[in-house]
């Protein structure tokens, strides 16, 4: 096992059961989650013998790198890493803002949380595939190989961290938009919440956190009643059930007034505005009415708009639209009122579309995903 599969309860067990007292837990901690050691022997402080006896039992790594690719022209790290049971995720390391997923508030919220400093932003697999069944997303064409558990959530964050360290950078910001669907694998997503913010190792902030979710209802409501300022993305898609159902197959269980209401209920209890996730497809949701149909649907909701041109998978015929049709789309939704950005997925040129770098090792994505240049613009809200 990894030591970072344990709680830091189960690490004093651990210990005890090695005839160590428990207080030594904190300090093993320490040197996982703030000193970011990567090898038990660098654990300088604990007797010698004890770091044989982790060193035999353990393993810091149970990700191997078995692909990475770094962008020519946007600052991101796409990494397919490799499990124990020969499974592939997909994580990306990106060294911006993800704007999108934390635009300015102005809510009276004050400065913007991340500061004025660099971001450098975690997007981490919750699963190997995915069983929601979205028809443009080479995540979802797999199907759901199995859930990751959180130690290998956790790894994930750990992996970046420490490349991070090395550059002499901070992680600041973690998305849970990799492979897979974070609320339907509750249980791993919200322990790697609780490490990840947990105050003695990372530390970071609940509001550096963004889940991204399809719209697992009682997910959203788990997440309301959770009781923390863990932000959230809902990616819709569409703007009625009849649309929606035909592109993300898990709509036939919670269709769109179900998701919203969910949505009102989390800032009902404190939850912030909420990005809602857009993938932009030729001829199917990009007319000037759908963006008008959004726009009404959206109204009582503090939102955030965020249009992605789709990247196109390698079995699909689906299109992104022209630059045109998305700065149309986008200025609809601004005219309406609601705050709106058009982006890339940065890190696209790299293969990253969800899911597809994987496809692209198994060999089973042919071309290399591009993106015109000039169909993207970014905006400001
Ligand atoms: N399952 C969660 C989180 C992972 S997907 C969710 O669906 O929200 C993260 C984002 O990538 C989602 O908004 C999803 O719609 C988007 N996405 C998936 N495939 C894509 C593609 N081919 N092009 C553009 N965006 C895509
Ligand atoms: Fe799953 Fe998200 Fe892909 Fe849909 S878009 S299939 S929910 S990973």
């Amino acid at each position: 096992p990894s030591l970072y599969a344990l709680t830091q309860e189960g690490l004093a067990a651990a210990l005890v059961e090695l005839g160590q007292p428990a207080w030594r837990a904190g300090q093993v901690w320490r040197w996982l989650y703030q000193a970011l050691v990567d090898d038990v022997q660098a654990m300088t402080d604990l007797p010698l013998e004890l770091r044989r006896q982790l060193a035999q039992r353990y393993r810091l790594h149970r990700l191997h790198v078995l692909a990475r690719t770094d962008s020519g022209d946007s600052p991101a790290t796409k990494l397919l890493f490799g499990l124990d049971d020969g499974q592939a995720v997909e994580t990306v390391l990106m060294h911006y803002g993800d704007e999108a997923d934390d635009p300015p508030e102005g809510e009276g919220s004050g400065a913007p949380e991340s500061g004025a400093g660099e971001r450098h932003t975690v997007c981490l697999s919750t699963q190997a595939g995915c069983a929601m069944g979205c028809v443009f997303c080479a995540t979802g064409q797999m199907g759901l190989l199995r859930d990751l558990d959180a130690g290998e959530c956790v790894e994930q964050v750990i992996w970046c961290a420490r490349e991070l360290a090395r550059r002499g950078k901070r992680l600041s910001h973690v998305v849970f938009m990799g492979m897979g669907e974070p609320l339907a694998n509750w249980e791993a997503t919200w322990a790697t919440v609780e490490r990840l913010t947990d105050p003695s190792g990372l530390a970071l902030s609940p509001r550096r956190l963004t889940l991204s979710t399809v719209g697992i209802v009682p997910g959203i409501d788990r997440l309301a009643a959770a009781g923390r300022p863990v932000r959230l993305a809902v990616s819709l898609h569409a703007p009625d059930d009849e649309l929606r159902s035909r592109l993300v197959g898990i709509n036939r269980s919670y269709a769109l007034d179900a998701i919203l209401g969910a949505c009102r209920r989390y800032q009902a209890a404190g939850g912030r505005r909420i990005t809602f996730e857009y993938v932009l497809i030729a001829g199917v949701n990009d007319s000037i009415a759908q963006a008008e149909a959004l726009a009404r649907r959206l109204r009582g909701i503090r939102s955030h708009v965020n249009l992605i041109p789709l990247n196109p998978t390698a079995d699909s015929e689906l299109q992104p639209p022209t630059s045109q049709t998305c700065l149309a789309f986008r200025e609809t939704i601004v005219t309406a009122g609601l705050s709106c950005t058009l982006r890339l997925r940065r890190g696209i040129d790299i293969q990253a579309g969800c899911g597809q770098l994987r496809m692209r090792a198994e060999g089973r994505l042919g071309r290399t995903v591009s993106v015109p240049r000039g169909l993207v613009t970014e905006f400001s809200p």
